[in-house]
């Protein structure tokens, strides 16, 4: 193996320490933690396996985790209901709505409703807007992992050409103009883009976003080639894979993050600190 290995265990580490010291002195400051609230509507069961890292993740930084867990049957009313609410509450500092919801919940609708200065995961259209146009705003989290990466391993961005596979409004599509307002030359493909291995091949830094395990092999790179997997997949047998066959990918690339330890534990320090941010006032001033 050539590459080397992104190691977000060890990011992760460091920005929960980092985090941590942050959080005590608000708290002594404000004599109040940050608070985030998490509302869930119940029936997914890996819903509530990550609402619960969530919660750990926020215990051990000291935010204050509130779960407003909504029986399922909830009507659209009741829960944009409780998201006003919140958005309303001086006390709640971020709101995070769970996704997705059950069939019936429109989406949309109700995540529009999150104040956009307590949006921490930078869901709403108007931090969508906001990142669009380069201004200031709370940052989805999982892009904001993936640069975090980049930023603490010093892979050089401008004038790179990059290609974010997978367009979605919470990875691919922010991960795009992130990587662009680094001045890099990006590219986005999707399910439609003919011969995908040729536009991977042009990128000296490749995303994969797509949810398709082992998609991008080792042939397709460029050598040297930055490889940041955001890919979740699982398998029958429990195991976790990436959207990039890893085992060749590694041979090839220059940098890339493994899965599982790449991207994932990064993103939950993303959104703690996006939770103090919004506590702090925020990227948009409250
Ligand atoms: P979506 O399903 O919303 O989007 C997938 C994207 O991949 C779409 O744009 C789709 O194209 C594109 N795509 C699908 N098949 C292909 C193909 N064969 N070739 C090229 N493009 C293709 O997924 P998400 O963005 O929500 O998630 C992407 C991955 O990231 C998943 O594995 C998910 O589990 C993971 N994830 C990881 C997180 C982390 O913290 N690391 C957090 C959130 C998600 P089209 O638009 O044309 O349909």
């Amino acid at each position: 193996m050539n590459a080397t290995i992104l190691d977000g265990r060890v990011l992760a580490k460091q920005l929960r320490e980092g985090l941590r010291a942050a959080i005590l002195d608000f708290t002594a400051t404000h004599r109040n933690a940050p608070a985030l609230a998490v509302v869930q509507v119940s029936g997914d069961a890996a819903s509530d396996s990550y609402v619960r890292s969530i919660s750990k993740a926020c215990e051990a930084v000291g935010i204050r985790f509130i779960h407003q867990l909504l029986p399922a049957g909830t009507a659209q009313a009741t829960l944009e209901a409780v998201l006003k609410g919140l958005s309303a509450n001086r006390e709640v500092d971020g709101i995070l709505l769970q996704l997705p919801l059950p069939s019936g919940l429109n989406a949309h609708r109700a995540v529009a409703l999150i104040d956009p200065r307590k949006d921490v995961d930078g869901a709403t259209p108007t931090s969508a807007g906001l990142l669009a146009q380069g201004l200031p705003s709370l940052l989805p989290n999982t892009p904001a992992g993936g640069m975090e990466l980049l930023r603490r391993y010093t892979i050089p961005l401008a004038g790179k050409r990059a290609v974010v596979v997978g367009r979605s409004n919470i990875v691919g599509k922010p991960m795009a103009l992130l990587l662009l307002h680094e001045h890099a030359t990006v590219t986005i493909a999707h399910s439609r883009t003919p011969d995908l291995a040729a536009v991977v091949r042009e990128a000296d830094i490749v995303v994969a976003a797509v949810g398709k395990p082992r998609l991008i092999t080792g042939d397709m790179l460029k050598p040297g080639a930055i490889v940041i997997d955001f890919g979740i997949n699982m398998r029958d047998d429990g195991t976790m894979v990436g959207d990039v066959d890893f085992a060749s990918a590694a041979e090839v690339a220059g940098a890339i993050t493994p899965v599982p330890g790449g991207t994932g534990p990064v993103t939950n320090m993303m959104l703690l600190r996006n939770v103090l941010q919004a506590a702090q006032g925020g990227a948009i001033a409250r």
